[in-house]
């Protein structure tokens, strides 16, 4: 819903165009902002790995409804973005790049513990879809699930959006609401002042510099160099992703049947096309890529059907996630007046890239943050 409420305009530059920034950026612009969206990136191709954000690397789960705990901030955070997504999804459509959530999403317990929790969950859940999975009765043509031992849980409003789409659909969306796109990197941010008011000044790899009244570092692993000159400090660690875009052998076999997320073994298995399949997980600290744990998400821990055992690598890229050190993620705060940062969203962005721009608004707006 948008502030109906008097919010006196801003200028505000928005540093970092991945999902949530640009999400931000679109908010603020629909709530009569004048935003500035800053990031080298902004239009770039997805087809080249070196491209690639977090967001465009990622796979766009939504696995808002089946998060275990059922209070805190997080939980807070979660169910607001699955809220907001379906009201924004709409407005964020375009004929082009037609996004919608596509559900529903499959979590197989890997333990008796495990299930005994999601069993307690898909009671506590009911009126959020979620109930507990019902024996899977493979059917003649259908490709077989990875084997569950102790069951699962499904939830009929978590799933997955295209998060290539998404980032078209935002595009647009800035472009309606005259957002200033910048394809520039940020190089220095100064405080400054402007005829006795306070004014933030953004300096651009080109040499050009921006006055602002209102700063959001949306930048993931950029956030903390853009910050440490002005005495801040929030330090992110890098969390490789990798994806895997497998080709099946041609037979006979189809996804009727399937879900459209199924989680087995911490590995996401996304179906797409007739005979393909994404497969992506959080394995690794760091930035460098081993095909050891390649192998094992492949693998599924032991747990793999054949069908996937056989298939051939189409494409595989990777992605990296941006993990707060010494606090929970993500980072939403005021680091001082004019100076917000939301960011630190290490396996949620996606998810919570509602949320986060919600939450922003209503800081300029609430917290007196000039
Ligand atoms: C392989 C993989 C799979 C994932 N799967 C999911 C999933 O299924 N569901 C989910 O919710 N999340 C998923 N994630 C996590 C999610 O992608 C991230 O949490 C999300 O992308 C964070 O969005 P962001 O906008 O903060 O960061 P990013 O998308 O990384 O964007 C940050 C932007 O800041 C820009 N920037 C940095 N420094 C500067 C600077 N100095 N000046 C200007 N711009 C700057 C960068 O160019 C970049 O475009 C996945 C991540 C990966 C890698």
């Amino acid at each position: 819903m948008l502030d109906k409420d008097a919010t006196p305009t801003k200028e505000i530059a928005v540093i970092g165009g991945g999902a949530i920034g640009s999400m931000t950026a679109w908010h603020l612009a629909r709530n009569k902002h004048l935003v500035t969206l800053i990031d080298p990136l902004l239009k770039k191709r997805f087809d080249l790995e070196e491209q690639l954000n977090g967001s465009t690397a990622s796979l766009g789960v939504l696995m808002g409804n089946i998060f275990r705990r059922s209070h805190g901030r997080s939980w807070s955070l979660r169910k607001r973005s699955m809220e907001l997504w379906q009201q924004w999804m709409v407005l964020l459509n375009t004929p082009e790049s037609p996004l919608r959530l596509e559900t529903p999403l499959v979590q197989l317990a890997r333990s008796a513990s495990e299930a005994t929790l999601m069993a307690q969950l898909s009671q506590e859940r009911s009126d959020l879809g979620v109930e507990l999975l019902k024996e899977n009765i493979s059917m003649e043509n259908q490709r077989l699930w990875p084997k569950s031992h102790y069951g699962g849980i499904i939830s009929h409003k978590d799933g997955r959006i295209n998060p290539l789409l998404l980032q078209q659909c935002l595009l647009h969306a800035l472009h309606k609401h005259n957002v200033d796109n910048v394809e520039e990197k940020v190089v220095l941010i100064e405080r400054g002042s402007t005829k006795g008011k306070r004014q933030w000044h953004i300096h651009l790899n080109n040499g050009k510099s921006l006055a602002k009244e209102i700063i959001i570092i949306c930048a993931a692993m950029g956030s903390d160099a853009l910050i440490k000159p002005l005495g801040h400090r929030l330090p992110i660690a890098p969390v490789l992703g990798q994806v895997l875009d497998l080709e099946l052998k041609a037979d006979e076999k189809n996804w009727s049947g399937w879900p459209a997320v199924l989680i087995s073994e911490g590995v996401n298995l996304i179906p797409y096309k007739t005979n393909r399949i994404l497969l992506g997980a959080t394995l690794e600290p760091g930035t460098k890529k081993s095909t050891d744990c390649l192998k094992q998400m492949k693998n599924l821990n032991g747990e793999a059907p054949n069908w996937i055992k056989e298939s051939s690598i189409y494409n595989q890229w990777s992605g990296i996630r941006g993990k707060p050190i010494g606090r929970p993620a993500p980072i939403l705060t005021t680091l001082e007046p004019g100076l917000i940062i939301a960011t630190g969203h290490y396996r949620n962005g996606i998810l919570l890239a509602p949320a986060t721009a919600e939450w922003v608004a209503n800081t300029i707006k609430h917290q007196n943050c000039l």
